[in-house]
């Protein structure tokens, strides 16, 4: 049995203030729902380590948006895994189509950040996704297991790795994909796992479904058999919203 996780990336959003809604989704987060569900906050990179702290006792994962493939270096702005690690993060989003699109980042950027972060012990939650003028060409399925084989570490294990499935398309726009396209995609995406790292991996990776999910539609999506959970960008800012879906899983 794969523990779904409902992971929140708060993205360019948040200051010392949205961490009220770090408490109340703590208080909120019963001990029957951690039993059932696992839940991820990725703040802004400037809360982590204040969001961390307080999310101690809670059971509420505190992760990063993004992180660099190198440890250390001139890299003015950027954050490297070992510092997100040392900020009391455990996970860290890599690839998410907003990095791939802002910051150009390839395939081969993904799967050396991806790396980086397991060396520091963190799970890589990697994002896949096709645009709409892929999908439009019949090209979703070969777009979106082209990135899962290049992007994913090879030789990872499942409790190293997520894949996040999100259309590019979908990401903040109110869209989402049909439950058999979403459907379609997972099981795609499971296949490719099985031949890049075994079948046993495959059936323990959790995938997770992004984009526009909201208490209104994460239900019928996370009753997808390769739906293990859901990435929330909007719909994370707020515990009350937050929780319905974490709710629904
Ligand atoms: C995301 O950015 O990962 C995302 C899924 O955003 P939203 O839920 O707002 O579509």
């Amino acid at each position: 049995m794969r523990k779904p996780l409902v992971a929140g990336n708060w993205k360019m959003n948040g200051t010392k203030a949205s961490l009220n809604e770090l408490k109340l989704l703590g208080d909120a987060y019963s001990a029957g729902l951690r039993a059932k569900v696992d839940v991820m906050v990725a703040p802004p990179a400037t809360l982590i380590f204040v969001a961390a702290a307080g999310a101690v006792g809670t059971g509420i994962i505190i992760g990063g948006q993004d992180c660099h493939a190198k440890v250390s270096g001139a890299h003015t702005g950027d954050l490297s895994a070992a510092m997100l690690f040392d900020s009391g993060a455990k996970a860290v989003i890599v690839g998410h189509s907003e990095r791939r699109t802002d910051h150009a980042e390839t395939d081969a950027d993904v799967k050396a950040k991806a790396e980086a972060a397991l060396a520091q012990g963190l799970t890589a939650i990697v994002c896949v996704g096709e645009t709409r003028a892929q999908r439009e060409a019949g090209k979703a399925l070969s777009v979106v297991a082209k990135q899962v084989k290049a992007s994913v570490p090879d030789g990872a294990s499942a409790d190293e790795v997520v894949i996040a499935y999100e259309p590019v398309w979908a990401i903040g726009t109110g869209l989402t994909p049909t439950i058999a396209d979403i459907a379609e995609v997972h099981a795609e995406i499971r296949k490719v796992i099985a031949r890049k790292l075994g079948k046993e991996a495959s059936a323990k990776m959790r995938i997770l479904y992004g984009g526009s999910v909201k208490p209104e539609n994460a239900k019928e999506i996370l009753a997808l058999e390769d739906v293990d959970g859901a990435l929330v960008g909007g719909a994370s800012l707020k515990a009350a919203d937050f929780l319905k879906i974490i709710e629904a899983a």
